[in-house]
């Protein structure tokens, strides 16, 4: 297919080559979904150097750390059982697969390692969303962490905000996700080591989990789809929730009531 189009409306070609150079299939084209690849990974990528070159000037003005945002991702490792499930998790997918089957448990393999590997697979693949409009989500845009006008959601943790406290958009997201960091890179709550038994609140956690990242999905559908779809990613942002959601319904991991705010959405995306 031809570049030029692109590069014309990135901008960028040079890393746009070198993205695109990473991302060819072996005939030596690019597909439509390497295309979405592009789109996210360059609007990241460009995201990351102006928050870089932001921060490097205005590092002690700065009430929090927005390059959070980006954090590296966390990881299978090569070799072990969950690492195995994870490759077999995405090549069902990369297979054109319905989701709806992909989601359901393999036969033989435990549903806590299957949960596991799809929560760590959501966080990375949500955090990246949330991250290519997250200079678009700030303390004037969304000064209240809402999904529309029915909407509002309040942080509650156990350190600074005990009780449920109205926050920005941003300041919300940004204790999401290194809320759901510190849990899924904690050993007692989703160990790495083949043996180590997962604990018994497990479940309990990843519906926590859960909810907090289909939050993401409402306030991003409902206050920032124009981005999405001024970047072209619209179908992979819709690929992403239908995953998710079909994952979460067929394991029962969030409840009716937390759904609502996209209902009607869902209704017409999920069948
Ligand atoms: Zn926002």
């Amino acid at each position: 297919m031809a570049l030029a189009p692109y590069q014309k409306a990135l901008g960028e070609p040079d890393e746009l080559r070198e993205i695109l150079v990473k991302i060819r299939s072996p005939c030596n084209t690019v597909t439509g979904h390497g295309l979405v690849a592009v789109c996210l990974q360059l609007s990241s990528l460009r995201t990351w150097k102006r928050k870089k070159r932001r921060k490097m000037s205005n590092a002690l003005k700065q009430v929090f750390n927005k390059d959070r945002t980006f954090r590296p991702k966390r990881k299978f490792e090569p070799g072990t059982q969950r690492f195995e499930l994870h490759k077999r998790a995405q090549a069902s997918l990369n297979a054109g697969l319905d989701l709806k089957l992909a989601v359901q448990l393999p036969s033989g393999e435990e549903q806590n390692d299957w949960v596991a590997v799809h929560v760590v697979d959501f966080f990375n693949r949500i955090n990246l969303i949330y991250g290519t409009i997250s200079d678009y989500c700030t303390e004037q845009s969304c000064p209240i962490m809402s999904g529309g006008p029915k909407y509002e959601y309040r942080w509650q943790d156990e350190h600074k905000y005990r009780k449920p406290t109205a926050l920005s958009a941003p300041q919300y997201m940004n204790l999401l996700m290194d809320w759901i960091e510190v849990q899924i890179n904690n050993e007692d709550i989703f160990p790495t080591n083949v043996g180590t038994p997962f604990p018994k609140n497990f479940l309990q956690v990843v519906k926590k989990i859960l909810s907090r990242l289909f939050r993401v999905f409402v306030h991003v559908y409902i206050h920032h789809f124009d981005r999405i779809t001024q970047m072209g990613s619209e179908a992979h942002v819709n690929t992403c929730y239908k995953h998710f959601y079909y994952f979460v319904k067929e394991f029962n991991l969030i409840d009716t009531k937390e759904l609502e705010p996209l209902k009607e959405m869902t209704s017409r995306m999920c069948h």
